[in-house]
């Protein structure tokens, strides 16, 4: 069993029921079950264009390998006609794996933790609800970043 964390984000449709569909399907998804779920964030679009984000994180146990991991997230986002026209699209729901246990990978489909996952606060803002005390193997504690995206406006919803 691995403990993952999945990065939920969605900014088209309604966005809002895209991640809470999302992590409905993570807790049904074969080989996972749900362990964690943050609340539901709005941020603002970031190199990006569009509606404000829904964001959100999970926590999950898995048996799955982290490919088949990536699979089955993309598998969700499918489901919700997750379309990739461009870098940064306005997209219905996009699931990042951001961290498969302690692991580092770096294949060409998948690096974890995920590169970016530190930078951005619409990500380590509900990580940090659902884990205060997180490690980013190679990184260390996720709340040594919080104080570099406290200028990336984030509005946790009710
Ligand atoms: P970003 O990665 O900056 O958040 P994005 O989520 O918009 O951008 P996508 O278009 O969803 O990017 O994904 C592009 C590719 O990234 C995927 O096809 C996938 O193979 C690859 N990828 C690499 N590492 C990861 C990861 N940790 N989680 C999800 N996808 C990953
Ligand atoms: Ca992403
Ligand atoms: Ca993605």
């Amino acid at each position: 069993m691995i403990t993952a964390y999945i990065g939920i984000g969605a900014n088209l449709g309604d966005a809002r029921a895209n991640v809470l569909d999302a992590i409905e399907r993570l807790r049904g998804a074969p080989g996972c079950t749900l362990d964690a779920a943050s609340s539901l964030y709005r941020t603002a679009p970031i190199d990006s264009s569009g509606d404000d984000y829904i964001n959100a994180a999970a926590r999950i146990h898995t048996t799955l390998d982290a490919e088949a991991l990536l699979q089955t997230l993309q598998g969700i986002e499918q489901a919700h006609g997750r379309e990739r026209p461009y870098r940064n699209a306005p997209r219905t729901l996009d699931l990042d794996l951001l961290l498969y246990g302690g692991e580092t990978i770096t294949s060409p489909t998948l690096t974890v933790p995920h590169p970016r996952m530190t930078d951005r606060a619409f990500v380590l803002i509900p990580l940090l609800e659902i884990q205060p005390d997180l490690m980013v193997p190679g990184k260390g504690p996720a709340a040594s970043f919080a104080p570099m995206v406290q200028n990336q406006g984030i509005e946790k919803l009710d």
